[in-house]
Protein backbone atom coordinates (compact mmCIF):
# COMPACT_ATOMS: atom_id res chain seq x y z
CA UNK A 1 0.00 0.00 0.00
CA UNK A 2 0.92 3.61 -0.91
CA UNK A 3 -0.26 5.94 1.42
CA UNK A 4 -0.53 9.50 0.02
CA UNK A 5 -2.96 10.57 2.23
CA UNK A 6 -1.84 12.13 5.06
CA UNK A 7 1.85 12.66 6.79
CA UNK A 8 -0.01 11.80 9.66
CA UNK A 9 0.38 8.10 8.97
CA UNK A 10 3.98 8.00 9.44
CA UNK A 11 4.79 5.12 12.47
CA UNK A 12 6.86 5.23 15.02
CA UNK A 13 10.32 4.06 13.48
CA UNK A 14 12.91 2.20 15.48
CA UNK A 15 14.73 4.72 17.70
CA UNK A 16 11.08 6.37 18.73
CA UNK A 17 9.93 3.00 19.74
CA UNK A 18 13.25 2.67 21.78
CA UNK A 19 13.01 6.50 23.23
CA UNK A 20 9.42 5.43 24.30
CA UNK A 21 10.74 1.92 25.93
CA UNK A 22 14.01 3.56 28.24
CA UNK A 23 12.09 7.29 28.89
CA UNK A 24 12.12 8.38 32.47
CA UNK A 25 8.93 9.03 32.97
CA UNK A 26 6.72 10.46 36.19
CA UNK A 27 3.18 12.11 36.73
CA UNK A 28 2.89 14.85 34.35
CA UNK A 29 -0.43 16.53 35.78
CA UNK A 30 1.93 16.95 39.26
CA UNK A 31 4.51 17.84 36.60
CA UNK A 32 7.20 15.16 37.33
CA UNK A 33 7.58 13.48 33.98
CA UNK A 34 11.03 14.27 33.31
CA UNK A 35 10.96 13.56 29.71
CA UNK A 36 7.64 15.79 29.00
CA UNK A 37 9.19 18.67 30.76
CA UNK A 38 12.33 18.51 28.71
CA UNK A 39 10.19 17.81 25.20
CA UNK A 40 8.54 21.24 26.67
CA UNK A 41 11.37 23.35 27.22
CA UNK A 42 13.11 21.83 23.64
CA UNK A 43 9.75 22.78 21.84
CA UNK A 44 9.92 26.31 23.24
CA UNK A 45 13.36 26.81 21.56
CA UNK A 46 12.40 25.14 18.63
CA UNK A 47 9.93 28.00 18.01
CA UNK A 48 11.33 30.65 20.04
CA UNK A 49 8.87 31.55 22.91
CA UNK A 50 9.31 31.39 27.09
CA UNK A 51 7.68 28.02 27.29
CA UNK A 52 5.09 25.05 25.62
CA UNK A 53 2.91 22.53 27.02
CA UNK A 54 2.53 19.43 25.70
CA UNK A 55 -1.15 18.34 24.07
CA UNK A 56 -2.55 15.22 22.88
CA UNK A 57 -3.48 16.76 19.31
CA UNK A 58 -2.89 19.59 17.07
CA UNK A 59 -6.84 20.73 17.20
CA UNK A 60 -6.73 20.51 21.13
CA UNK A 61 -3.60 23.47 21.03
CA UNK A 62 -5.84 25.18 18.83
CA UNK A 63 -8.85 25.38 20.79
CA UNK A 64 -6.80 26.03 23.96
CA UNK A 65 -5.21 28.70 21.88
CA UNK A 66 -8.28 30.28 21.46
CA UNK A 67 -10.06 29.54 24.69
CA UNK A 68 -7.38 30.84 26.67
CA UNK A 69 -6.91 34.70 24.46
CA UNK A 70 -10.08 35.56 24.12
CA UNK A 71 -13.49 36.56 26.27
CA UNK A 72 -16.70 34.63 25.66
CA UNK A 73 -18.84 36.04 22.74
CA UNK A 74 -16.32 37.49 20.62
CA UNK A 75 -15.46 37.29 17.45
CA UNK A 76 -12.00 35.50 15.56
CA UNK A 77 -10.58 36.31 12.01
CA UNK A 78 -9.48 33.33 10.26
CA UNK A 79 -9.15 32.52 6.78
CA UNK A 80 -12.62 30.68 5.22
CA UNK A 81 -10.45 27.74 3.88
CA UNK A 82 -8.23 27.56 7.48
CA UNK A 83 -7.64 24.32 8.74
CA UNK A 84 -9.88 26.04 12.26
CA UNK A 85 -13.06 26.82 10.40
CA UNK A 86 -13.23 23.78 8.25
CA UNK A 87 -11.97 21.02 10.18
CA UNK A 88 -12.65 21.47 13.99
CA UNK A 89 -16.13 20.47 14.28
CA UNK A 90 -16.65 24.28 14.90
CA UNK A 91 -14.78 24.20 17.80
CA UNK A 92 -14.45 27.89 18.54
CA UNK A 93 -18.15 28.24 19.00
CA UNK A 94 -18.18 24.56 21.63
CA UNK A 95 -14.95 25.41 23.51
CA UNK A 96 -14.88 29.09 23.64
CA UNK A 97 -18.26 31.34 22.96
CA UNK A 98 -16.55 32.80 20.01
CA UNK A 99 -17.91 33.27 16.51
CA UNK A 100 -15.61 32.82 13.77
CA UNK A 101 -15.65 35.43 10.95
CA UNK A 102 -14.39 34.54 7.89
CA UNK A 103 -11.42 35.89 5.42
CA UNK A 104 -11.38 35.24 1.94
CA UNK A 105 -7.20 35.80 2.09
CA UNK A 106 -4.87 35.38 -0.67
CA UNK A 107 -3.00 32.33 -0.09
CA UNK A 108 -4.81 32.21 3.51
CA UNK A 109 -2.97 34.77 4.77
CA UNK A 110 -5.18 38.01 5.77
CA UNK A 111 -3.91 41.19 4.56
CA UNK A 112 -3.34 43.91 6.86
CA UNK A 113 -6.25 45.92 5.17
CA UNK A 114 -8.44 42.52 5.78
CA UNK A 115 -7.28 42.50 9.42
CA UNK A 116 -8.65 46.14 9.99
CA UNK A 117 -11.68 45.11 7.87
CA UNK A 118 -12.62 42.46 10.10
CA UNK A 119 -12.21 43.91 12.92
CA UNK A 120 -14.75 45.00 14.84
CA UNK A 121 -14.69 47.32 18.12
CA UNK A 122 -16.87 46.16 21.24
CA UNK A 123 -19.93 48.42 21.79
CA UNK A 124 -23.43 47.77 22.61
CA UNK A 125 -24.33 45.72 19.71
CA UNK A 126 -20.80 44.24 18.73
CA UNK A 127 -19.02 41.36 20.12
CA UNK A 128 -15.79 42.68 19.76
CA UNK A 129 -12.97 40.87 18.16
CA UNK A 130 -10.65 38.70 20.08
CA UNK A 131 -8.42 36.90 17.95
CA UNK A 132 -6.81 36.47 14.68
CA UNK A 133 -6.02 33.17 13.66
CA UNK A 134 -3.19 32.43 11.07
CA UNK A 135 -1.98 28.84 9.36
CA UNK A 136 1.43 28.02 8.22
CA UNK A 137 1.96 26.05 6.30
CA UNK A 138 -1.74 26.52 4.86
CA UNK A 139 -3.24 22.54 4.48
CA UNK A 140 -6.29 23.47 2.69
CA UNK A 141 -4.98 25.79 -0.32
CA UNK A 142 -2.13 23.52 -0.94
CA UNK A 143 0.53 23.09 1.88
CA UNK A 144 1.69 27.08 1.35
CA UNK A 145 5.12 28.39 3.17
CA UNK A 146 3.36 31.45 4.17
CA UNK A 147 6.43 34.35 3.99
CA UNK A 148 7.44 35.19 7.18
CA UNK A 149 6.79 39.13 5.68
CA UNK A 150 2.96 37.98 5.57
CA UNK A 151 2.84 36.85 8.60
CA UNK A 152 4.36 40.23 10.54
CA UNK A 153 2.19 42.11 8.14
CA UNK A 154 -0.92 40.28 9.29
CA UNK A 155 0.26 40.31 13.26
CA UNK A 156 1.41 43.77 13.45
CA UNK A 157 -2.46 44.30 12.27
CA UNK A 158 -3.85 42.57 14.76
CA UNK A 159 -1.42 43.84 17.47
CA UNK A 160 -2.17 48.06 16.32
CA UNK A 161 -5.75 47.05 17.23
CA UNK A 162 -4.75 45.34 21.10
CA UNK A 163 -5.79 41.73 19.22
CA UNK A 164 -3.82 38.69 19.81
CA UNK A 165 -2.08 36.53 17.28
CA UNK A 166 -2.60 32.46 17.10
CA UNK A 167 -0.81 30.70 14.30
CA UNK A 168 -1.96 27.21 13.19
CA UNK A 169 1.76 26.10 12.62
CA UNK A 170 0.85 22.19 12.58
CA UNK A 171 3.00 22.17 9.62
CA UNK A 172 5.51 25.24 10.66
CA UNK A 173 8.97 23.12 9.94
CA UNK A 174 7.46 22.49 6.82
CA UNK A 175 6.71 26.19 5.86
CA UNK A 176 10.15 26.87 7.35
CA UNK A 177 12.14 24.39 5.47
CA UNK A 178 10.53 25.56 1.99
CA UNK A 179 11.36 28.82 2.60
CA UNK A 180 14.46 28.08 4.34
CA UNK A 181 14.27 30.36 6.90
CA UNK A 182 14.46 29.29 10.86
CA UNK A 183 11.23 28.46 12.23
CA UNK A 184 11.90 31.70 14.83
CA UNK A 185 11.84 33.80 12.39
CA UNK A 186 8.00 33.16 11.26
CA UNK A 187 6.88 32.63 14.84
CA UNK A 188 8.58 35.88 15.74
CA UNK A 189 5.61 38.23 15.67
CA UNK A 190 2.84 35.86 16.82
CA UNK A 191 1.60 35.34 20.32
CA UNK A 192 1.44 31.62 20.42
CA UNK A 193 1.81 29.09 18.50
CA UNK A 194 0.91 24.90 17.88
CA UNK A 195 3.10 22.68 15.53
CA UNK A 196 2.10 18.90 14.99
CA UNK A 197 4.41 16.33 16.53
CA UNK A 198 2.63 13.60 15.04
CA UNK A 199 2.57 15.25 11.34
CA UNK A 200 6.00 14.99 8.68
CA UNK A 201 8.50 14.82 11.70
CA UNK A 202 6.70 11.42 12.40
CA UNK A 203 5.54 10.93 16.19
CA UNK A 204 2.99 8.50 16.93
CA UNK A 205 1.16 11.30 19.13
CA UNK A 206 1.25 14.56 19.99
CA UNK A 207 1.77 18.89 19.24
CA UNK A 208 2.74 21.31 21.29
CA UNK A 209 1.57 24.91 21.84
CA UNK A 210 3.87 27.75 22.86
CA UNK A 211 3.90 31.13 23.80
CA UNK A 212 4.45 33.24 26.88
CA UNK A 213 5.04 31.63 30.65
CA UNK A 214 1.85 33.21 31.26
CA UNK A 215 0.22 32.59 28.44
CA UNK A 216 1.21 28.67 28.43
CA UNK A 217 0.26 28.87 32.17
CA UNK A 218 -3.35 29.29 31.79
CA UNK A 219 -3.12 26.65 29.01
CA UNK A 220 -2.28 24.42 31.36
CA UNK A 221 -5.31 24.74 33.24
CA UNK A 222 -7.55 24.80 30.51
CA UNK A 223 -6.07 21.49 29.11
CA UNK A 224 -6.98 20.03 32.53
CA UNK A 225 -10.66 21.38 31.74
CA UNK A 226 -10.42 19.77 28.10
CA UNK A 227 -9.38 16.42 29.97
CA UNK A 228 -5.78 16.79 28.20
CA UNK A 229 -3.94 16.01 31.69
CA UNK A 230 -2.17 13.23 30.65
CA UNK A 231 0.02 11.37 33.30
CA UNK A 232 2.70 9.28 32.45
CA UNK A 233 2.74 10.78 29.43
CA UNK A 234 6.68 10.55 28.74
CA UNK A 235 6.29 7.24 27.20
CA UNK A 236 4.54 9.61 24.53
CA UNK A 237 6.63 12.58 24.76
CA UNK A 238 10.22 10.69 24.36
CA UNK A 239 8.98 9.87 20.61
CA UNK A 240 8.04 13.64 20.36
CA UNK A 241 11.44 14.36 21.40
CA UNK A 242 13.14 12.27 18.67
CA UNK A 243 10.59 14.00 16.08
CA UNK A 244 12.19 17.13 17.14
CA UNK A 245 15.35 15.62 15.26
CA UNK A 246 13.63 14.70 11.78
CA UNK A 247 13.01 18.70 10.92
CA UNK A 248 16.18 18.42 8.03
CA UNK A 249 14.07 15.41 6.70
CA UNK A 250 10.88 17.06 5.30
CA UNK A 251 13.28 18.52 2.53
CA UNK A 252 13.40 14.84 1.38
CA UNK A 253 9.23 15.04 1.55
CA UNK A 254 9.64 18.33 -0.60
CA UNK A 255 11.69 16.77 -3.13
CA UNK A 256 9.05 14.07 -2.94
CA UNK A 257 6.23 16.16 -3.92
CA UNK A 258 7.33 18.36 -6.60
CA UNK A 259 8.98 14.78 -8.27
CA UNK A 260 4.74 13.45 -7.57
CA UNK A 261 3.29 17.08 -8.89
CA UNK A 262 5.62 16.81 -11.90
CA UNK A 263 4.62 12.96 -12.95
CA UNK A 264 1.49 14.22 -12.28
CA UNK A 265 1.47 16.87 -14.50
CA UNK A 266 2.30 14.65 -17.62
CA UNK A 267 -0.98 12.46 -16.87
CA UNK A 268 -3.75 13.25 -19.47
CA UNK A 269 -6.78 15.13 -17.23
CA UNK A 270 -4.91 16.07 -14.35
CA UNK A 271 -3.95 19.81 -13.49
CA UNK A 272 -1.38 19.95 -11.47
CA UNK A 273 0.07 23.20 -9.20
CA UNK A 274 3.53 23.42 -8.43
CA UNK A 275 3.95 22.34 -4.19
CA UNK A 276 5.75 24.73 -1.99
CA UNK A 277 5.96 21.33 0.91
CA UNK A 278 4.72 18.35 1.15
CA UNK A 279 1.23 18.61 -0.41
CA UNK A 280 -0.05 18.20 -3.69
CA UNK A 281 -3.58 19.35 -4.94
CA UNK A 282 -4.31 17.99 -8.20
CA UNK A 283 -7.46 18.59 -10.43
CA UNK A 284 -8.75 15.75 -12.17
CA UNK A 285 -11.99 17.67 -13.10
CA UNK A 286 -10.39 17.28 -17.28
CA UNK A 287 -9.97 13.70 -17.05
CA UNK A 288 -14.18 13.80 -16.62
CA UNK A 289 -13.77 11.76 -14.05
CA UNK A 290 -15.01 12.04 -10.23
CA UNK A 291 -12.76 12.80 -7.71
CA UNK A 292 -14.19 9.51 -5.73
CA UNK A 293 -13.89 7.40 -8.82
CA UNK A 294 -10.21 8.42 -8.66
CA UNK A 295 -9.84 7.54 -5.78
CA UNK A 296 -11.65 4.44 -5.66
CA UNK A 297 -9.88 3.58 -8.64
CA UNK A 298 -5.83 4.28 -7.08
CA UNK A 299 -7.62 1.86 -3.84
CA UNK A 300 -7.92 -0.81 -6.30
CA UNK A 301 -4.20 -0.36 -7.09
CA UNK A 302 -3.21 0.17 -3.43
CA UNK A 303 -2.94 3.63 -3.71
CA UNK A 304 -4.32 5.90 -1.23
CA UNK A 305 -5.38 9.70 -1.35
CA UNK A 306 -8.15 12.37 -0.54
CA UNK A 307 -10.82 13.39 -2.36
CA UNK A 308 -10.80 17.42 -1.62
CA UNK A 309 -14.21 18.30 -2.83
CA UNK A 310 -15.69 17.27 -6.57
CA UNK A 311 -12.24 17.80 -8.85
CA UNK A 312 -9.68 18.19 -6.64
CA UNK A 313 -7.16 15.13 -5.15
CA UNK A 314 -4.88 15.87 -2.18
CA UNK A 315 -1.48 13.91 -2.26
CA UNK A 316 0.75 14.25 0.58
CA UNK A 317 4.74 13.32 0.83
CA UNK A 318 6.37 11.51 4.14
CA UNK A 319 9.11 10.04 5.87
CA UNK A 320 7.68 6.66 5.29
CA UNK A 321 7.73 7.09 1.48
CA UNK A 322 10.51 6.54 -0.66
CA UNK A 323 11.46 8.03 -4.17
CA UNK A 324 10.40 4.93 -5.39
CA UNK A 325 6.95 4.73 -3.89
CA UNK A 326 6.67 7.89 -5.68
CA UNK A 327 7.57 6.40 -8.89
CA UNK A 328 5.15 3.28 -8.36
CA UNK A 329 1.99 5.58 -7.32
CA UNK A 330 2.56 7.72 -10.63
CA UNK A 331 2.61 4.54 -12.91
CA UNK A 332 -0.63 3.61 -10.77
CA UNK A 333 -1.91 6.74 -10.68
CA UNK A 334 -1.80 7.36 -14.67
CA UNK A 335 -3.35 3.57 -15.16
CA UNK A 336 -6.71 4.63 -12.81
CA UNK A 337 -7.13 7.81 -15.36
CA UNK A 338 -6.35 7.32 -18.26
C1 LIG B 1 -3.54 18.41 11.20
C2 LIG B 1 -3.83 19.84 11.41
C3 LIG B 1 -4.33 20.30 12.63
C4 LIG B 1 -4.81 19.38 13.74
O1 LIG B 1 -3.92 18.46 14.21
P1 LIG B 1 -4.48 17.08 14.85
O2 LIG B 1 -3.30 16.58 15.61
O3 LIG B 1 -4.88 16.22 13.70
O4 LIG B 1 -5.62 17.41 15.73
C5 LIG B 1 -4.50 21.65 12.79
N1 LIG B 1 -4.18 22.51 11.81
C6 LIG B 1 -3.69 22.11 10.63
C7 LIG B 1 -3.33 23.12 9.60
C8 LIG B 1 -3.51 20.76 10.38
O5 LIG B 1 -3.05 20.36 9.18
Amino acid sequence: MIDLRSDTVTKPDEAMREAAHTADVGDDVYGEDPTVTELETRAAEAVGMEAALYVPSGTMGNQIAARVHTDRGQEVLADRKSHVVKYELGGFAQHADLQVRMLDADRGVPSPDQVAAGYVAEDLHRPGTGLLCLENTHNARGGLAIDPDAIAAAAEAAHDRDLPVHLDGARLFNAATALDVPATEITAPVDSVMFCLSKGLGAPIGSVLAGSSEFVERARRTRKLFGGGMRQAGIVAAPGLRALENVDDLAIDHENARRLAAGLADVPGVTVRDPETNIVLADVSESGLETETVVDRLRERDVLANPMGPSTIRFCTHRDLSREDVDRALERIEAAIV
